[in-house]
């Protein structure tokens, strides 16, 4: 009998016969964090969202045509904003940094010429990476936010709105790992309303003026955004959109060319 592997896409599954077989043309990195997600979901979560929703895109790509490897999930971000709380897992801007750039040049030795980074964490902030790379690298990167990405989407689907571990993020643990969502013994979510502190000044809070907010201080429990609406439904749902919304990129990403005037018509 031959065993036939499913997820054809997944490097960590992957031998090195399959990778010569296959000749990607795109890599897609799911890039997490390890941090407090209130009192109901786990540090891993990030991870897990970045991973899971690259996952489908990519199947979903593949079915499309697309050529392309996933790579194993970066489980740690930056987390500068959230020292307070315990075993927040910080690596520097400049770290991560330093590990895309490594990274990407094991991309280009391998002829692999385009690059999606799959983000999952707020603190990650990659655009001024992108500018850095740019010219040191053939490697054509691009950029998903993904939560920024569905903003729209969220807004109908969710009934809050959220910065972290609320109605969107626990929905979508909630379609793909059901088992790490503490509940208490009524079936509720263990985990505080995710109310947060109001900024001093009125340009913080309309957004005129940016910072990068204590964690500790804005939350209770590091969670910010009511997640008690939650479902798995809702998570399904914000899945698909973004299944929708990057399966296709993929595979147009894959089958097209790298001529003079890539990534414009
Ligand atoms: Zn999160």
């Amino acid at each position: 009998m031959t065993f036939v592997r499913s997820k054809h896409w997944l490097l960590e599954e992957m031998t090195l016969e399959d990778v010569r077989n296959l000749q990607p043309q795109v890599a897609v990195l799911p890039m997490g964090a390890t941090e407090p997600h209130n009192l109901h979901l786990p540090y891993g979560t990030d991870t897990l969202e970045a991973w899971h929703l690259a996952d489908r895109c990519c199947e979903a790509a593949c079915q499309l045509g697309a050529k392309l490897v996933q790579l194993p999930a970066i489980p740690y971000g930056t987390e500068t904003n959230m020292r307070q709380f315990p075993l927040a897992m910080n690596l520097q801007p400049s770290t991560v940094h330093l590990i895309l750039r490594d990274l990407v040049q094991s991309l280009e030795g391998a002829g692999i010429q385009k690059l999606l980074i799959f983000n999952s964490h707020g603190g990650n902030e990659f655009k001024p990476m992108l500018r850095e790379l740019y010219g040191q690298t053939s490697v054509h990167i691009f950029l998903c936010n993904w939560f920024q990405m569905v903003k729209d989407a969220a807004s109908k689907i969710c009934q809050h709105a959220e910065d972290h571990a609320g109605e969107l993020e626990t929905s979508v643990i909630m379609a793909f790992r059901p088992d790490l969502v503490r509940l208490r013994s009524d079936g509720s979510l263990q985990a505080d309303d995710g109310q947060t502190r109001p900024l001093r000044f009125q340009a913080l809070q309309q957004g005129w003026v940016g910072l990068s907010r204590p964690w500790h201080l804005l939350t209770t429990n590091s969670g910010s955004g009511n997640p008690h609406l939650a479902s798995a439904s809702k998570g399904e749902a914000l899945t698909q959109v973004v299944v929708d919304r990057i399966a296709s990129f993929l595979a147009d990403l894959s089958q097209s060319p790298l001529d003079a005037s890539f990534p414009f018509a």
